[in-house]
């Protein structure tokens, strides 16, 4: 994606379509990791449309920072990112995802001198626990749903 040096929705299709294609031949399980950024709306309408395609391209950095070999960082929509990932549990999931997430908010952004606090709230369904990879695609967006409506800078579920 060239704002964020994410994958594009189109990469990520494919990755996705590759770690389902290895999980039915192997039963290697993964992760969906459902990231979005908190009130994103507030950061364009406070600083304008550069400053969020800037923290946008810096969050989006810091995913793909934080991502090991063979995960997989993609850019799902606007201010959405899906992070796969080789895991077998949800809690392994959660404490690498929630350690993201700290980092983030305990971060400050600095836009043309002024400084912005930026938090994300985030979902993750074990893609084991699902009947089909879209199922757990879409459980992992309901968590982030779910963490939203709950205060925020926040991963669902912990474990
Ligand atoms: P919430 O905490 O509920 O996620 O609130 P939000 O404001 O982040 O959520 P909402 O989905 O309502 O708004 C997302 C905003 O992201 C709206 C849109 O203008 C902005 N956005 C999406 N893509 C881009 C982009 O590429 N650049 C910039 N600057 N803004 C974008
Ligand atoms: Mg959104
Ligand atoms: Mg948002």
């Amino acid at each position: 994606d060239y704002l964020t040096k994410a994958l594009t929705r189109r990469g990520l299709n494919q990755a996705l379509a590759e770690f389902e294609e290895k999980f039915k031949s192997t039963k290697e399980d993964y992760v969906i990791l459902f990231f979005d950024i908190d009130h994103f709306k507030n950061v364009n309408d406070t600083y304008g449309h550069h400053a969020g395609d800037v923290i946008l391209s810096t969050i989006a950095q810091f995913l793909t920072s934080h991502a090991e070999k063979d995960d997989i960082v993609g850019r799902f929509g606007g201010e959405e990112f899906i992070l796969l990932k080789h895991l077998t549990s949800v809690k392994k999931a959660f404490a690498f995802a929630d350690n993201i997430r700290a980092t983030i908010a305990k971060s400050t952004f600095v836009y043309e001198k002024q400084k912005l606090k930026i938090t994300i709230s985030g979902g993750i369904a074990l893609r084991s626990s699902s009947k089909t990879q879209q199922d757990a695609v879409e459980l992992a967006d309901s968590y982030t749903y779910e963490a939203k409506h709950s205060g925020r800078n926040k991963i669902l579920p912990t474990s």
